[in-house]
């Protein structure tokens, strides 16, 4: 009890908060080519205001991962200026690109689980890394795998789950700190219906939290029967 009240008293970091009055992305004529001169996005303008559920669709290559990439900074626009949270991403590194980066969640399509790790510590592993010490830990660990349906496969390691499961320890990794944003990358491309309702259910209820949530994905079924509004891109330009 006393571990989880030292949990919840621990300061939010003031940067990088929400501010309710603005978006919490906004892309303002966004241009971004790659090294090789392949464009991956062209005069890309969106905002995405907070408790928002989108969806960006679009064939393969049309750009739906670079949009996500520049939003957690894995990316920098070539021309344009993208702005997460307040902050412009466009000059921002090292420090305080890693302190952005702890307020979005990233879920991918592949989960990116470290193999050798249970389910437990894959979702530990990042407040291992930012210094929150055992009690802390659990505190919010419990309560997050609670939310996929994984609290009982806790000590399982990846490879002793399905797809659907391991997808969804990567949601609760994602999620684990909170974070106001979260962006998931196809991240139904390799699980099968029921598995894919189960994850956009478990975005669904975050979304009803507050968490803003952005979904990139190509299966278009998927999007109108989630009934989210969506945007669409082709050949790196918004087309609806
Ligand atoms: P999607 O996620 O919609 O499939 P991407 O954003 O991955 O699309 O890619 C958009 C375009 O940018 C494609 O033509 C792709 O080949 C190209 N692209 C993506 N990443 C790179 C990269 N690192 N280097 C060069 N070209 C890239
Ligand atoms: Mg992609």
């Amino acid at each position: 009890m006393l571990e989880q009240l030292q949990a919840w008293l621990k300061p939010e970091p003031l940067e990088f908060v929400v501010d309710p009055t603005q978006p919490v992305v906004r892309f303002a004529q966004v241009d971004k080519s790659y090294a090789n001169g392949v464009i991956g996005l062209k005069s890309l303008n969106l905002q995405v205001n907070m408790g928002e559920f989108l969806f960006i669709t679009g064939h393969s290559g049309s750009g739906k991962s670079t949009l996500l990439k520049l939003i957690y900074g894995e990316e920098k626009p070539t021309a344009g200026e993208v702005w997460v949270l307040n902050t412009c991403l466009n000059s921002l590194k090292g420090d305080r690109l890693a302190k952005l980066r702890r307020r979005i969640g990233v879920v991918f399509q592949d989960y990116k689980l470290v193999e050798q790790r249970t389910v437990a510590e894959n979702v530990a592993f990042v407040l291992m890394a930012q210094g929150y010490n055992r009690g802390e830990i659990q505190a919010k660990l419990t309560p997050v795998l609670d939310r996929v349906g994984l609290a009982a496969k806790a000590d399982c390691f990846p490879a002793q789950l399905s797809g659907g499961e391991q997808q969804r320890v990567s949601i609760a990794r994602a999620i684990v700190n909170s974070p106001p944003l979260l962006l998931a990358d196809e991240p139904t491309g390799n699980l099968d219906l029921e598995n894919a309702w189960l994850v956009v259910n478990i975005f669904k209820q975050l979304n009803a939290t507050g968490m803003t949530v952005l979904i990139t994905t190509h299966d278009q079924d998927l999007v109108e029967a989630a009934a989210h509004p969506a945007i669409a891109l082709k050949a790196g330009c918004l087309v609806g």
